[in-house]
């Protein structure tokens, strides 16, 4: 990402909520409370590189990467990125959202590039297919849980909960030998 303005913030950050191209589901931001967002995440490029998201933040990010950076990057040279008039994160929202298209020569002719969109999908290992994950830009994350009626399981226990868990086990371990 370069230091250009960035008008990344107009998606609201912390509720960018997409969903699963794979799964009848939204991917939800991580909630230690609210199970139904404890899912892995896993974004994949049309090179099927792989990014893994064990607990996502609402901020179009999944493994360390942006989305949206991810996008433009899949497009545009290094060269290319160097002479945008702003950051390769906006310019994938451009792009994402449709207020942007590239185009290209082809036999003489100028012809609309068909974008190639990084999958994000709840199984890893399918190829990669060209799908546009659904955003949802509607703003405030609802949880399943928050509905009337619905029963909260107890414990989760996917990995990230049992690791979560006793990485405090750990802590407390740790802090109650120091208090002796
Ligand atoms: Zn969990």
């Amino acid at each position: 990402m370069s230091t250009k303005q960035t008008n990344y913030y107009r998606l609201n950050v912390g509720t960018i909520k997409f969903a699963f191209v794979d799964y009848p589901a939204p991917i939800l931001a991580y909630n230690k409370a609210k199970p139904s967002s404890h899912k892995v995440v896993f974004m994949k490029d049309h090179r099927n590189r792989i990014w893994t998201e064990h607990a996502y933040k609402g901020d179009a990010v999944f493994g360390g990467m942006n989305y949206f950076d991810l996008l433009t990057r899949t497009h545009l040279s290094e060269a290319r990125i160097q002479k945008l008039d702003c950051d390769t994160v906006e310019m994938g929202i451009k792009l994402f959202l449709g207020e942007t298209k590239l185009y290209c020569k082809k036999n003489g002719e100028t012809v609309e590039v068909e974008l190639k969109y990084p999958e994000l999908c709840i199984e890893d290992e399918r190829l990669w297919r060209n799908r546009k994950p659904y955003m949802d830009l509607s703003g405030a994350t609802t949880y399943p849980e928050s509905a009337p009626g619905y029963i909260c399981s107890c414990e989760c226990e996917c990995d990230y909960c049992l690791e979560y868990n006793d990485e405090m086990d750990r802590l407390s371990d740790t802090l109650s030998e120091m208090s002796m």
